[in-house]
């Protein structure tokens, strides 16, 4: 890896073959860095139930498998849990209708630079020989089929007509890749001395926001070429609540402060040049519920049985939050933990540790401020294709 920084350039073509949260079981980890998504997800779990309650069951004599996605797994617990729960529930509703269950496939996908290894890792033994009541009713095994899909949820990645449920969480919000204006000087969207939308000019809110609404036009247009007719798709993404999407609220805080403000100090001190700052974007938007409807109306090819904003809370997992250092540190591994890779790819690990050491510093100094500021808001989709 560089250390210099300058001869490194990440170009937005790569964005789909670089990005991933970080891999492993580290400190800086997703899966060690997760456990705040972890509890979002848990508060929502009626709604995934109402939507799940949506899907059709297939009641014919040898019923094709019962197939279930988790787009956005990344390398942590969560995904395995969550796809735990989809089976159960769907196989109890089987139990209550009285129709033998078929059996079930998961598939796990995200992107290849995904730490697929950490996460097959984590899955829970399947049972071999026994049949699928069995392994469904023995807790600790896997009584699904599972398979890992490397690639981009923005393009088709599943044959037609072939999925039951697709799920994904805290994914949408990544852009395919930062607006090619942004990064342009020429550009009146140039991010002029900004790394992320929040507190940006209003050409480059317009050409982020333009991005999120082709991108999630493209998820659209793919889900509706592969869900099953009576399927149902359930998504959650950061979300704002403000309608002015300069104002990014927690993913706003999370980037446009503490960490824009280590940005700006290595610029001060020379270490890197004002333009290679100005040509590192995070890859980000959290919509508002509006600017999400537009494009799944656009599409018109799902129903919306719910779409809201949901207060998620703090990504901040403390044990401490009296102790200000803690509190630092904790915000530093959680930036690190998904915008890590990107840093790194853009100026090498040794700068990279020397920005997140000054996002510590400075979020250790506004403890407080952080502790109480940083709340997440969700878009939380329930959709249904018939
Ligand atoms: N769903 C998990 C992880 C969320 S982290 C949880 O609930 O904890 C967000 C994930 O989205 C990352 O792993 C990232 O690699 C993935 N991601 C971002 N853009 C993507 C894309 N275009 N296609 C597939 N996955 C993507």
């Amino acid at each position: 890896m560089s250390s210099k920084g300058d001869n490194v350039a990440v170009c937005n073509m790569k964005l789909e073959r670089l990005l991933s949260m970080k891999g492993g079981k580290g400190q800086d980890s997703y899966a060690n860095n997760s456990q705040a998504q972890a509890m979002h997800a848990r508060s929502m779990l009626h709604l995934l139930e109402e939507t799940l309650d949506n899907v059709h069951l297939n009641s014919s004599a040898s019923p094709p498998p019962f197939t279930a996605v988790d787009l956005g797994c990344s390398s942590g617990a969560n995904t395995v849990h969550i796809i735990d729960f989809i089976v159960k529930h769907i196989s109890k509703r089987f139990d209550v209708a009285g129709i033998d269950p078929p059996e079930f496939t998961a598939f796990f996908s995200d992107l290849p630079s995904n730490d697929f290894n950490t996460l097959f890792q984590l899955l829970p033994p399947l049972v071999s020989n026994s049949c699928m009541e069995e392994c469904l009713a023995a807790d600790g095994n896997c009584s699904y089929f599972v398979a890992g899909v490397p690639g981009s949820f923005y393009r088709r990645l599943f044959p037609a007509r072939t999925i039951d449920f697709f799920h994904s969480a805290f994914s949408l919000h990544w852009l395919s890749q930062v607006p090619e204006s942004v990064t342009d000087r020429r550009s009146a969207a140039y991010n002029r001395g900004r790394v992320f939308i929040h507190g940006a000019g209003e050409k480059t809110a317009t050409a982020y926001k333009r991005q999120f609404q082709a991108d999630l036009a493209e998820f659209l247009r793919a889900r509706a070429a592969e869900v099953k007719r009576g399927g149902a798709m359930f998504l959650v993404c950061l979300g704002r609540t403000s309608v002015d999407p300069t104002d990014q609220g927690g993913a706003g805080l999370l980037f446009g402060t503490h960490f824009q403000d280590a940005w700006d100090d290595l610029v001060r001190e020379g270490l890197v040049a004002a333009e290679k700052r100005d040509g590192f974007n995070i890859p980000v938007y959290a919509p508002s519920l509006q600017d999400f409807k537009e494009v799944v109306e656009a599409n018109g090819s799902f129903a919306i049985e719910k779409l809201v904003v949901y207060k998620g809370g703090s990504p901040l997992v403390v044990s401490e939050p009296d102790d200000a250092s803690e509190v630092g540190r904790a915000f530093a591994s959680s930036c690190r933990s998904v915008a890590g890779v990107l840093v790194e790819a853009h100026i090498g690990e040794e700068l990279s540790n020397e920005l997140f050491s000054r996002v510590e510093r400075r979020a250790t100094s506004h403890a407080k401020d952080v502790l109480v500021n940083l709340q997440f808001f969700h878009i939380v989709a329930s959709l249904s294709f018939t």
